[in-house]
């Protein structure tokens, strides 16, 4: 296997990866803002994550992910508000609604997730820690951070700070600074708001702090790798790495790697645009999980990605051919040898699908490897070329690649079910079956086998089971 390649959005460039301690990744996740549902733009950057953690500990590594849960900020604040209940007790239901839908979507789950709320300490002490050295100050009841005085301020997103006038707006709160670009860390009480009693005063923390102190709390003052969607470059990520390294004196994050966003005819998926999707927006409208989930990986992350319902089907027909595709190789009868070796065909395909997210996680390369492979074997099995002996390898691939993208062995349905989704049984009746089979047939002696895959996969998506026999007739069973 060669070696591992991420475009670090810190460098600009495309970097070997080692992490700091031998065997193990320190990998630090932002997670979702819970005032709302989540939507699939989110979780294009979710399931981004998690890919790249299947695939770290598909390398053998020890994965070490902590992702947190802002459950306070403005927007929470003024819902929790009009819903006349506390912060808490509101953001509880999101909270809830977002791990069933990282379970649902096949996400694993990161070793720590933690809610900024359970962290106040943390983030008190962090501010603390910045003002001794005189990063920050207090301003009425808030705390700043001092820009001016962390010179490496920029070397994130390359941003030049020359230009911005005193007085213009950088960040959304409207305090007493000392400079324009000064951000608040700490935000005082304003009547009415939740807040936090604590030794640098009322209030409640900055998002930007939140992060920093987590981060540093849970994985150590230096992270292998720090994830988010590319929004977050500036400020909030820039900011994070000018309070953690002014604090500690070390560098903050070592591999920073952002998402591209999911896209809606040319426009960002957003909640204030309101041209998102959620989960259950979805699957009300009849779509699958795994299909969902292998739309968002399939695009490499650093690509913007356009969602549409075609791209959807799509993806919802890749991943049918693959599991029909498994289910024939498990259940049709093949030849116990052939004159045809599939051995080297599997492992140049294995290091085309490892070469692919070796570098920076290309997924498309990955997934080309397989449906290649997936293909030529489909035509060799119908040239009664493909024999027993070269499934175990083959089977062995698709569990490496499931591994990973994680879109084969979900039940569907069952999920759906569970979440309280009718779900249709689309049983066929007895002459239905035969009429396809019958369809089948006719392609198969005009040696159209694009036609009779078509049909066999159809057929599958039923729960219906072909079996060829060597006198050239076919048997059918249900699953
Ligand atoms: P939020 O809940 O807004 O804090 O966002 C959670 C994560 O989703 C962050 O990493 C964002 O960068 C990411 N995100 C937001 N919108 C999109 C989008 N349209 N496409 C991809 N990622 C997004
Ligand atoms: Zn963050």
């Amino acid at each position: 296997m060669g070696e591992i390649l991420f475009q670090n959005t810190l460098s600009g460039r495309k970097e070997p990866f080692e992490p700091l301690h031998a065997g193990e990744v320190r990998m630090y996740t932002c997670g979702p803002t819970v005032y709302d549902f989540a939507h699939i733009g989110n979780f294009r950057t979710f399931v981004f994550q998690d890919v790249l953690r299947r695939f770290l500990r598909s390398r053998g590594y020890r994965v070490r992910q902590v992702m947190n849960l802002t459950d306070v900020d403005d927007r929470i604040i003024l819902n929790s508000q009009a819903a006349g209940i506390g912060i808490r007790e509101y953001t509880d239901k999101y909270i809830a609604a977002f791990l069933e839908d990282m379970r649902t979507l096949s996400l694993e789950k990161p070793e720590t997730i933690a809610r900024a709320t359970d962290n106040i300490d943390a983030m008190v002490s962090l501010v603390e820690t910045l003002m001794e050295r005189s990063y920050a100050y207090k301003s009425d009841g808030s705390a700043y951070y001092r820009i001016a005085k962390f010179p490496g301020y920029g070397k994130l997103s390359k941003v030049s700070f020359s230009g911005i006038q005193a007085g213009a707006r950088v960040d959304v709160d409207r305090y007493e600074k000392d400079d324009a670009r000064d951000f608040a860390l700490w935000k005082e009480h304003k009547p009415g708001e939740h807040f936090w009693e604590t030794p640098i005063g009322p209030g409640r923390p900055g998002w930007h702090i939140e992060c920093s102190a987590m981060a540093m709390k849970y994985l150590g003052p230096t992270l292998d790798i720090h994830t988010g969607g590319v929004d977050l470059v500036f400020p909030h990520h820039e900011n994070e790495i000018a309070q953690s390294e002014a604090a500690t004196g070390k560098p903050f994050v070592r591999y920073w790697l952002h998402a591209e966003h999911l896209f809606v005819n040319g426009e960002k998926m957003s909640k204030s645009v309101g041209n998102f999707y959620t989960l259950r927006d979805l699957f009300a409208r009849g779509y699958r999980p795994s299909a969902i989930r292998f739309l968002l990986a399939s695009v490499p992350y650093r690509r913007q990605l356009n969602f549409t319902f075609d791209g959807l089907l799509q993806a919802a027909n890749s991943v049918e051919r693959l599991r029909n595709f498994v289910d024939r190789l498990k259940k049709e009868k093949l030849p116990a040898t052939s004159a045809v070796a599939f051995g080297e065909r599997i492992e140049e395909a294995r290091r085309q699908f490892e070469a692919g997210l070796e570098d920076d996680l290309n997924t498309a390369q990955a997934l080309a490897a397989v449906f290649d492979l997936v293909r030529e074997v489909n035509s060799a099995i119908d040239r009664g070329e493909f024999a027993t002996a070269d499934t175990p390898a083959v089977l062995q691939f698709i569990e490496l690649f499931d591994g990973i993208f994680a879109v084969m062995s979900g039940d569907d349905a069952a999920k759906l079910r569970e979440l309280g989704y009718a779900v249709e049984s689309a049983e066929l009746s007895d002459e239905e079956i035969e009429a396809k089979v019958a369809e089948r047939q006719q392609a198969r002696q005009r040696r159209d086998f694009a036609a009779s895959d078509r049909v066999r996969n159809e057929l599958a998506e039923h729960g219906i089971i072909l079996e060829d026999l060597k006198d050239g007739t076919v048997r059918w069973k249900r699953k």
